[in-house]
């Protein structure tokens, strides 16, 4: 790398949590990655600093206006005591695009990548060993010029934190049940929402409330434009299995690209199992559902990786998929993708980066 990354090391080093009961993004490790921008000047200062809390001035545009972007991904630790991340240069790639929608300067992503891999061998004794669980890592981007004007910020910072944690299903694989949202609206075309930045998740928290409070983990997000056609749940991607053909709804500008989404098609066409993008909306879902040929669904993301869908409700009307129990090919897909993360099995693909 051609940028010298400054490091000042954390004189105090914090205990790790208990491996077996880790609440997820609570914990955080010793040292922080960030870097600044400025109009003029590009991206400068790289440095690893002291994990601590960041002072901004009360009228940063990051509280105003939300101009800020972050990215999602985590470091496995194999048997070999290897560190092995995957795709991630697929993220940094994400974070420019997302970015480039709120108007934020991008980020060389060699650069990003390498930033991550020094701080990575930094903290790698915070990667966990227990299996299941690993080092989630959570690089943003925050507009820092105080200026209550409307218009985007002249400096930046570019953050990225390590937190340990657990594995998604502590007691296995757990179908979950969900909820059809058809009052509220996550994205819209012309919107943000293929970029993962904070309004989104924000404008999500009441339909998600609505969701708990009626019992279910999540909810499926219909297009915010006629609320006919799938888009996600909760925040992940989804996918049907019907009569014997994977289904996923097509990028359309307000679905985020996941990159386990990415990762799920390449691998089905590499079984020759057929998959299509495509749009799809409820009727039909629902259609196919009362002829008997919905025979899985899945979402799909970081944290999860695939969690599967039990059921599925849609006002009166009712789904139950698979019997409410995992599917063969989400399994496994889910055994495939985590085996490939953790190195227990090849990795064909080339997808895994190892951090010295
Ligand atoms: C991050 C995210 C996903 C999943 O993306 P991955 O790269 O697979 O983790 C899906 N939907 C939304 C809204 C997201 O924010």
């Amino acid at each position: 790398m051609t940028t010298t990354v400054h490091f000042l090391e954390n004189s105090v080093k914090k205990p790790k949590p208990n491996a077996d009961q880790i609440a997820f993004g609570k914990h955080f490790t010793d040292h922080m990655f960030v870097m600044d921008y400025e109009t003029g000047k590009g991206w400068f200062d790289p440095r690893i600093v002291p994990y601590e809390p960041i002072t901004l001035d009360p009228a940063a545009m990051i509280f105003h206006y939300g101009q800020t972007v972050f990215e999602g991904l985590k470091a496995y630790r194999t048997k070999e005591d290897r560190i092995l991340l995957f795709r991630p240069e697929e993220n940094f790639k994400r974070l420019n695009l997302s970015s480039e929608r709120l108007s934020i300067p991008e980020i060389d992503q060699n650069l990003a990548l390498d930033c991550l891999k020094e701080l990575l061998e930094v903290e790698k004794d915070w990667v966990p060993t227990k299996e299941g669980n690993s080092l989630y890592i959570r690089p943003f981007v925050i507009a820092t010029e105080p200026n209550l004007s409307l218009a985007p910020s002249q400096t930046y910072q570019f953050i990225i934190i390590l937190s340990p944690v657990g594995s998604y299903y502590k007691e296995g694989i757990q179908p979950v049940r969900i909820h059809v949202e058809e009052e509220y609206t996550r994205a819209v075309r012309g919107g943000t929402g293929r970029a993962k930045t904070a309004g989104n998740y924000a404008a999500a928290y009441k339909a998600q409330e609505k969701a708990t409070k009626e019992g279910y983990s999540q909810v499926l997000w219909l297009d915010g434009v006629e609320k006919k056609y799938i888009e996600e749940v909760g925040s992940m991607n989804v996918f049907f299995k019907v009569n014997g053909e994977v289904i996923t709804p097509e990028l359309n500008g307000s679905i985020l690209e996941g990159i386990t989404r990415k990762s799920i098609i390449e691998v089905l066409k590499d079984w020759n199992v057929p998959v299509k993008e495509r749009k799809i909306s409820l009727e039909e879902l629902y259609d196919a559902y009362s002829k008997g040929q919905v025979e899985e669904a899945f979402g799909t993301g970081t944290a999860a990786v695939i969690s599967p869908v039990g059921e599925l409700n849609w006002g009166e009307k009712k789904m139950i998929f698979n019997d409410g129990q995992i599917g063969d090919l989400s399994q496994r897909l889910y055994d495939t993708l985590t085996g490939i993360q953790t190195g227990e099995i090849e990795d064909p693909y080339n997808w895994t980066v190892e951090v010295k």
